[in-house]
């Protein structure tokens, strides 16, 4: 009997597992819808020329390569709060806030649910956090595995791909009070719906009477709209109101920088000494994860953002990309009709963001990567990031076929 006899193998992840699928599919033709990376029309992967450029400063200052502190660079840490945060309610400028470096969105997930773990005063006996329905799948073993249980508030109407507003509005007012209420910033993954502005409000004021503490999960700032304001609205608003929310941001999509890992976990906070014992305690737990954040995406991050020049580039370059993935909704939705689908898609052009939440089915789905060599998630998930011209037609007419 081996000693890892009792090991058994377990499954793969379900969008990084598409992936390996995909790379082992001979056909030409595959496509892969699955995983959320940006590609540019020739289904290549993108580096953005401003974090080109700042390569190439960081190559010529002869940097060294010791050790980041363990709350990352400062000029990284202010650049990025100022990026989420701008300067709603003051925060940044009375010191109300603490900004540690993660290991990207999902390292400051984690981290903020270790915190949360250990420090929030939660009202219910098993810790939970409540998520919207359907999201991203890694959203729930991150907070297991920090023991917090994860439950649900309703969010996506299948019957008009939408939001649920009044179904999200009740359940958030049925929790007890006090609950840990995540919310996706912009562009919800996977649905790609978000609320108005207006809606927004709503929920705004309905969290804050409640008194629960809003997390949110920015991964996608500049990448819905274009405009990294606009996609900021929420977490403004929310701490213009008063509120302290959790804001944990990605440079994975909206800089490229996925393989670099370079995110950050803000904490917005009543005072700056509350904001200095939470840095401290932070700083704690990340020394026993894993000591110190890596160096080079966080560098690349604040060279763009502290230059005028880089920082406009990249608010060019975000626009471009979320241009790209709308006119490629627009294209998809006129091939369906092409293609002879009678079946209403236009729910695929009012969505936004990286992601589409197409309404097929699980089995039409299949049909999809076994007969087509399309890869997507089997919630019907499209990457709408990975759509280009040379595949739109095809995507087309394999979804019009799979459900004509
Ligand atoms: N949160 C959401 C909603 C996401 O979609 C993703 C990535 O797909 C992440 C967080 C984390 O990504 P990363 O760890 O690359 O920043």
């Amino acid at each position: 009997m081996s000693l890892w006899a009792h090991v058994q193998q377990g499954p793969p992840d379900p969008i990084l597992g598409l992936t390996e699928a995909y790379n082992k599919d001979t056909f030409p033709n595959k496509v892969n819808l699955g995983v959320g990376a940006y590609r540019d029309d020739e289904g290549k992967p993108h580096v953005l020329q401003c974090v080109t450029e700042a390569e190439k400063r960081l190559l010529d200052a002869h940097l060294n390569k010791e050790y980041a502190s363990i709350q990352g660079p400062k000029d990284f840490r202010d650049a990025s709060a100022k990026l989420a945060l701008a300067d709603a309610d003051n925060a940044l400028a009375e010191g109300r806030v603490t900004t540690v470096q993660s290991i990207s969105g999902t390292g400051g997930l984690r981290v903020a649910g270790i915190f949360l773990a250990q420090f929030y005063n939660f009202p219910n006996k098993d810790r939970a956090i409540y998520l919207p329905t359907p999201t991203w799948s890694n959203h729930l073993p991150i907070f297991r595995a920090c023991g917090i249980e994860p439950r649900t508030y309703s969010y996506y109407d299948k019957n008009t791909c939408g939001l649920d507003f009044k179904g999200m509005m009740q359940d958030l007012d049925k929790l007890e009070n006090g609950s840990v209420v995540l919310l996706h910033a912009c562009a919800q993954n996977p649905t790609g719906v978000d609320p108005t502005p207006e809606q927004w409000h709503e929920i705004a004021t309905l969290i804050k009477q409640k008194n629960h503490l809003p997390v949110f999960d920015m991964a996608y700032q500049g990448f819905a709209s274009g405009d990294y304001d606009k996609d900021a609205y929420a977490v403004r608003h929310f701490c213009e109101q008063g509120m302290l929310p959790f804001v944990i941001q990605s440079y994975s999509k909206n800089m490229g920088l996925y393989g670099e890992r370079v995110g950050a976990l803000n904490v917005v906070t009543t005072d700056p000494q509350q904001a200095s014992a939470i840095e401290s305690q932070l700083k704690i737990m990340i020394r026993a994860l894993y000591s110190n954040p890596p160096i080079h995406g966080a560098r690349i991050v604040a060279t763009v953002l502290n230059d005028n020049d880089l920082h406009a580039l990249l608010l060019k370059e975000t626009h471009a990309m979320a241009d790209r993935i709308t006119s490629m909704r627009t294209r998809l939705v006129e091939e369906l009709a092409k293609a002879g689908s009678k079946l209403d898609w236009s729910h695929i052009q009012r969505q936004i963001g990286m992601f589409c939440f197409s309404g097929l089915t699980e089995q039409e789905v299949q049909e999809l990567i076994s007969t087509y060599h399309i890869y997507l998630t089997k919630n019907g998930r499209i990457s709408m990031a990975g759509v280009s011209s040379g595949n739109v037609e095809y995507l087309a007419h394999a979804m019009h076929a799979v459900t004509a």
